[in-house]
């Protein structure tokens, strides 16, 4: 089989990533213990279930995997990725009663200027694989963000909560969600969007995304 990080012929077993690429990942361990995500958000907010595949630093294999993905316009990377990321992380949690996937949303402006939403991949990899629906109507973008490069993470953190809207809160209300992106980084993001769903009443969420900054 094809690997689908490096395109180099494998003798596979099903999982589409050949043993050095996986290698190199350097897998970040189980949700809720050890994992990256999940020690990141210990203590910043209340979260049932968190999860990324592994470390994300400049010029590591997984930069190196997303940026393909992203640029290269190959989506079977990061679905690829989110299965073995669904796999890893302690399949006693996943998916559990989580009742929608929530992809972290970016502009429509930046969509067509990318051409395609590299957590589309993401979210409809999950859903196929647990059956739980992606809904991509709850968590919106009200403005074009622009670049937030040499702001502080308050700035950041404060304009992305500004940025983002809920809707259909009759959905929403006493539901556990799943927030997924591809990489989280400073976290602001991540977290601006999950306090925007807290605050529907019963409200519970979850994080997956690809990638942790170290
Ligand atoms: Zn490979």
């Amino acid at each position: 089989m094809r690997c689908a990080c490096c395109d180099r012929v494998f003798e596979g077993d099903g999982l589409e990533i050949c043993p050095d690429c996986l290698k190199g990942l350097q897998l970040g361990g189980n949700p809720n213990r050890d994992n990256l995500l999940s020690l990141f958000l210990c203590g910043r907010i209340k979260y049932r279930y968190a999860a990324s595949l592994a470390a994300y630093e400049p010029q590591n294999h997984l930069s190196e995997l997303l940026r393909m993905a992203k640029y290269g316009n190959r989506p079977r990377i990061n679905s690829c990725l989110t299965r073995l990321l669904a796999e890893r992380c302690n399949p006693v949690h996943w998916p559990g009663d989580i009742d929608a996937i929530i992809p972290v949303p970016i502009h429509w402006r930046r969509l067509l200027r990318r051409g395609y939403n590299q957590v589309t991949p993401i979210a409809d990899t999950l859903s196929e694989m647990w059956h739980v629906p992606v809904w991509n109507d709850v968590l919106l973008r009200r403005h074009f963000a622009a670049s937030q490069v040499g702001h502080t993470w308050q700035d950041r953190y404060d304009h992305q909560r500004a940025s983002l809207r809920v809707s259909h809160i009759d959905r929403l209300r006493g539901r556990h969600l799943l927030l997924v992106d591809d990489i989280c980084t400073t976290g602001a993001t991540l977290l601006a969007a999950a306090e925007r769903l807290l605050e529907v009443p019963g409200v519970q969420v979850s994080f997956i995304t690809l990638g942790k900054a170290i």
